[in-house]
């Protein structure tokens, strides 16, 4: 059973810019022999059985595609891919945002907005905000990243400005107001907390509560591939997004969601796009309609020895623990095999000292890849607790697993 977003009677017309994605593909040498047997898009029936493009496809298409806007720069943003050169994907200045502003108003032209999204580095989430801002005509104040010694500074002069909403990756804004809780200091004007990049933190909702007790969060779900592809506001639950008419999700296979932009302007060839998140659709319970509710990736397994460790599992029990805020699943290689895996724990007050030992022995006990994996060397499986996570420099973004090479 497969479902979309958007009903045949609302995507048909639009059908036309998948059809030219398609098109478009099948010019891409590397890609031809897939599309050799669909040549016209007309129905959404004739979209669910074009194959899926990962992402590495879409790299390869725009390889030899090289898009170029009609009427603006052409934006080159890093998409995927952690080490060596980046991935490379395009847009256009605006950034599909008049699509996003025209079903979504975060936020209105009394605004003092901080776009606390790090810029630079061929990220694509702070010029996006500010191409929403200036739709919005609010006041910006474009911050970027800043490091751990600088955010006391930075909250007063919030506080003087008047700041009434601020944006960025949920780990970012963790730091922003667990720095701000620590102090001690309040933000009585915001009333608007915007995020994108990974899945919301329910730590937040407490850190907002203490020092913002007026701001309500406003979220966005995409990717430097597709864009926005759907948005929510305080009355949706956090993992629910409606999604724009411009953007047809897809539920396939194993609940796997795929993307197709029906933007005309849209550079990159996104069809049937997958993310590795799944999800469903369901009705909002803030009564506008269907959303999309993200599950989570399906490809969160990680080979470990040989053998497939489900960090979703092993996180999912240690976040359990109180005084675990999060944790993280740190995997060290050497020659491409696990040398060892340490489980971060960011902990708060209430946490038990004891505990790191405890979960380790839990775990080993549990965890099958573990106790196989490490059976002569267990102490290469350890449980520790830390104040900071490992964060992506780039995007300040937290994963839930991290992979490093020992030299
Ligand atoms: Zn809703």
């Amino acid at each position: 059973m497969t479902s979309f977003s958007l009903t045949a009677a609302a995507a048909e017309p639009r059908l036309t810019v998948a059809q030219r994605s398609l098109q478009r593909l099948k010019t891409v040498p590397g890609l031809a022999p897939r599309y050799a047997d669909h040549d016209k898009l007309l129905t959404l029936d004739d979209i669910s059985g074009v194959p899926p493009l990962v992402k590495d496809d879409l790299n390869v298409a725009l390889a030899h595609l090289e898009p170029k806007a009609a009427d603006s720069a052409t934006w080159l943003f890093q998409s995927g891919g952690s080490t060596g050169a980046p991935k490379v994907g395009y847009a256009p200045t605006g950034f599909y945002m008049q699509g996003v502003w025209d079903h979504w108003k975060a936020l209105d032209r009394d605004d003092v907005f901080v776009n606390a999204w790090g810029a630079g580095r061929m990220w694509g989430a702070h010029f996006l905000a500010a191409a929403y801002a200036d739709l919005a005509g609010c006041q910006v104040i474009a911050l970027g990243s800043v490091t751990k010694d600088e955010y006391a500074d930075w909250l007063s002069f919030f506080v003087t400005r008047r700041v009434t909403a601020i944006g960025g990756t949920p780990s970012v804004l963790r730091l922003w107001f667990a720095n701000a809780r620590a102090a001690g200091l309040t933000l009585p004007d915001l009333r608007k907390v915007l995020w994108l990049g990974e899945a919301w933190h329910a730590a937040l909702d407490e850190d907002i509560a203490a020092v913002a007790p007026n701001a309500q969060r406003w979220g966005m779900f995409g990717s430097t591939e597709t864009w926005v592809v759907g948005t929510n506001s305080p009355q949706c639950p956090a993992d629910c997004f409606h999604t724009l008419p411009e953007q047809l999700v897809h539920v396939g296979d194993g609940d796997l969601l795929d993307f197709t932009t029906l933007n005309p302007e849209m550079l990159n060839p996104v069809l049937r796009y997958q993310t590795g998140d799944a999800g469903e659709l369901v009705e909002c319970p803030c009564g506008n309609g269907p959303v999309m509710r993200v599950l989570g990736r399906r490809d969160n397994v990680v080979q470990v020895r040989g053998l497939g460790l489900h960090v979703d599992d092993v996180l999912a029990q240690v976040e359990g623990e109180p005084g675990v805020s999060r944790a993280q699943v740190v995997i060290t290689e050497q020659r491409g095999r696990a040398s060892s895996v340490e489980v971060l724990l960011l902990t708060t007050a209430g946490f038990d000292a004891d505990a790191p030992q405890r979960l380790r022995q839990e775990l080993l006990s549990s965890t099958f890849t573990l106790s196989t994996a490490f059976l002569h060397d267990p102490q290469s499986f350890q449980v520790t607790a830390t104040s900071a996570l490992i964060a992506n420099e780039r995007t300040g973004k937290t994963a839930g697993f991290v992979v490093r090479e020992q030299p």
